[in-house]
């Protein structure tokens, strides 16, 4: 089973060029890679261009965030066709950085709904902001999940992503450690067998925040995920070509 590594790329870089040497370095560092399969977050306004220049298997594409309607007076947004238009296979949702900007779990179930309905994958992206000691964030985190997958019909479920990056952790200085990781990936798939029955348990669960070369290994090992959500790594060539070799190597 390979392991899935989603870079976000979030509003970097500054051009095309850039984009274009981005995406060439990715492609070098992980093409020969087995048992990895790669999916490149541009900006929209690099996603066509990089999708139809690139002909190989390894690498897919995903849209950052966009909205459910499919067109509309909506100005500065994408539609979940606009991007699938151009090239998106995956769609990440709710990132914590559009819910910092008033996206709702309202709004994530109409976007996972609207991405189903495309055939395109989901990536539901949860995370608590803060812990407290009370263990309040499994409400909080099962809540994101009830709504988020309300209109993902049974026979689907086990085709989503789902991204857990407690907010703390992204942009930090360390990821959450694995062992914590794998309490929260017990707890999602407990609530989607809860919801949806077993076919939940085929769910994949992703770790993100804060993940470089010296923790994917042992995310990726004690964890329990499937793969990794990676930012500020994806956007630094040589922070990606250590990352990438040292999941090679792990
Ligand atoms: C993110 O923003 O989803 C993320 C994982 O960022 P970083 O790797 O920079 O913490």
């Amino acid at each position: 089973m390979s392991i899935l590594v989603v870079l976000n790329w979030k509003m970097h870089p500054a051009s095309q060029k850039e984009a274009q040497s981005l995406f060439a370095a990715t492609r070098q560092y992980t093409e020969k890679v087995k048992d990895i399969h790669v999916i490149v977050a541009p900006p929209v306004v690099y996603l066509g261009k990089l999708r139809s220049a690139y002909k190989g298997k390894k690498i897919s594409f995903a849209v950052q965030s966009a909205r459910a309607d499919a067109v509309g007076a909506f100005t500065g947004s994408t539609s979940m066709t606009q991007a699938q238009n151009v090239g998106a296979h995956y769609a990440i949702i709710g990132h914590a950085e559009r819910r910092a900007e008033g996206e709702t779990n309202d709004d994530t179930r109409r976007e996972v709904a609207a991405a189903y309905a495309l055939g395109m994958t989901p990536i539901l992206c949860i995370g608590e902001k803060t812990r407290s000691g009370e263990n309040e964030h499994f409400a909080f985190i099962r809540e994101q999940l009830r709504i988020g997958c309300t209109d993902v019909p049974a026979t689907k479920i086990a085709n989503i992503i789902i991204a857990y990056e407690p907010v703390w952790a992204i942009g930090a200085t360390k990821p959450m450690a694995p062992h914590e990781m794998h309490e929260m990936a017990v707890f999602i798939r407990k609530t989607l067998h809860e919801l949806y029955g077993p076919r939940a348990m085929n769910a994949s669960i992703l770790y993100g925040g804060s993940i470089d070369d010296s923790s994917a290994p042992a995310m990726l090992k004690l964890g329990d995920v499937k793969g990794l959500l990676i930012g500020r790594a994806s956007v630094d060539q040589a922070a990606l070509k250590t990352l990438v070799e040292s999941i090679t190597n792990s």
